[in-house]
């Protein structure tokens, strides 16, 4: 028996499925999650000392590889100061200038420690801000796991067949509206019919918890001039997309301009940390400035701040986010000439160093029912077959792939001749 497989019999006695997040159980790939003990660079090593090319990057954060020197000694020179105080530093003044400073619809910022609070304070605001109930989400994005929220959701959610979970109560439910991803004409007939009980549009502006959708031209620009037509509030969730699809975001890619924005993974290097922010007028309803109430113990933690800015002042070098881009467009292509060469039906997404990967004829994915008619079964195969390979990919076939900076040439070859052996063998069967 190996390591990882004795510690998951260990750990199902205490933690619920053996894991703290659910996918991390490969419930949508099968078989034994592997415990993991050493990252560095571009790798992850398990507990029987695997080594494994990382494609998850702690789903998302680990942007510059794992370990960076800077960040480290960062957050060392952090620890000998204390680890929390619950009171303001010069660490979060500095955090809010410079996140104000490369997204450019933030003009205040509150930070949080994890996403699943930062769109749900942003939806907790906008309601307040527009004394408007309902919200408009889209089929297959998830928004982390506030009540609201866990309507028609992807992730783990999707993984595991549980989208709408049990616990919501329906009076809550009830003023979630979940609308097809990409569909705006939906969009323009719901906001038509009850425009007046519209808070907020939230949005994935890049859809990466059902695989990875980007949007169809038209779809952010339309839902920014429905937003502004009917006084709705637009929320661009881009605690994955934030800082990886260009250093300014999706919005700073896509060129849109939302009201609000929540961010999160790289924003902390790997703590826990995000953030939600945007636009002065909304911003000043929530206390102590204005009435709605939001708070956290460890929000705007030292030892995560000094973690996050480190990691955001190493990715706004010139050239960084191109690079990243770059990598991850060469190893697409390398994956589909192999899949191609094989007679594997698949295709492939990609926005900046984000991607997705589709065992399917479709060469076009664009909405929820393209990104879960792909083949499971053969996302499975591909996925264990990587990792004897020596590449790790996210557990689930509805999940983005992540790349860093510390990928190189090297990666791309262990990747590729994994790859290229994968698909022979599932031709083979
Ligand atoms: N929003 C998006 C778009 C996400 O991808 C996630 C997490 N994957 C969340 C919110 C929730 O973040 P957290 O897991 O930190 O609560």
């Amino acid at each position: 028996m190996t390591r990882s497989a004795s510690l998951f019999e260990q750990a199902q006695k205490h933690i619920p499925g053996g894991v703290n997040s659910p996918v991390r159980a490969f419930a949508g790939v099968g078989g034994t999650p592997l415990f993991f003990k050493h990252a560095e660079g571009a790798y992850v090593v398990d507990e029987d000392d695997k080594r494994y090319v990382d494609y998850v990057g702690s789903w998302g954060p680990m942007i510059l590889g794992h370990g960076h020197p800077e960040v480290l000694n960062a957050v060392r020179a952090q620890i000998e100061h204390g680890l929390s105080y619950g009171a303001p530093t010069a660490l979060e003044v500095e955090m809010a200038d410079l996140v104000c400073s490369l997204v450019p619809s933030m003009d205040m910022v509150r930070m949080v420690s994890s996403g699943t609070e930062a769109t749900m304070s942003a939806i907790r605001l906008a309601r307040g801000y527009t004394g408007r109930d309902s919200i408009i989400k889209f089929e297959g994005c998830y928004h982390g796991h506030s009540d609201s929220l866990l309507v028609k959701a992807g992730s783990g959610a999707l993984t595991l067949g549980v989208p709408s979970s049990p616990g919501v109560p329906a009076a809550f439910a009830q003023h979630t509206i979940t609308l097809p991803f990409n569909d705006l004409d939906a969009v323009a007939a719901c906001l038509a019919e009850k425009a007046d009980e519209v808070a907020c549009i939230i949005v994935e502006p890049v859809a990466g918890n059902m695989n990875c959708v980007p949007p169809v031209p038209g779809f952010l620009e339309g839902l920014r001039e429905q937003c502004d037509k009917y006084g709705v509030v637009l929320i661009f969730d881009e605690v994955m997309t934030g800082f990886r699809v260009a250093l300014g975001g999706a919005q700073a890619h896509f060129g849109i301009t939302p009201d609000l924005s929540t961010f999160g993974k790289v924003i902390g290097g790997g703590m826990p940390v995000a953030c939600f922010g945007g636009k002065k007028e909304v911003m000043s309803y929530i206390a102590p400035l204005g009435p709605v109430y939001q708070a956290g113990t460890l929000s705007g933690n030292p030892l995560a701040m000094a973690a996050g800015i480190a990691t955001l002042k190493l990715i706004s070098r010139p050239g960084f986010h191109a690079e990243l881009t770059d990598y991850t467009q060469r190893l697409l292509q390398g994956l589909q000439e192999r899949a191609d060469a094989a007679g594997i039906p698949f295709t492939t997404t990609q926005a900046g160093g984000m991607f997705g990967l589709y065992f399917t004829d479709r060469k076009n994915i664009t909405s929820f029912a393209d990104a879960t008619s792909c083949n499971v079964e053969h996302f499975k195969q591909f996925f264990h077959l990587m990792l004897e390979g020596g590449v790790y990919l996210a557990p689930s076939a509805f999940e983005a792939g992540f790349t860093s900076i510390a990928l190189g040439d090297t990666e791309m070859q262990i990747t590729l001749d994994a790859a290229e052996k994968a698909f022979a063998k599932m031709k083979s069967e």
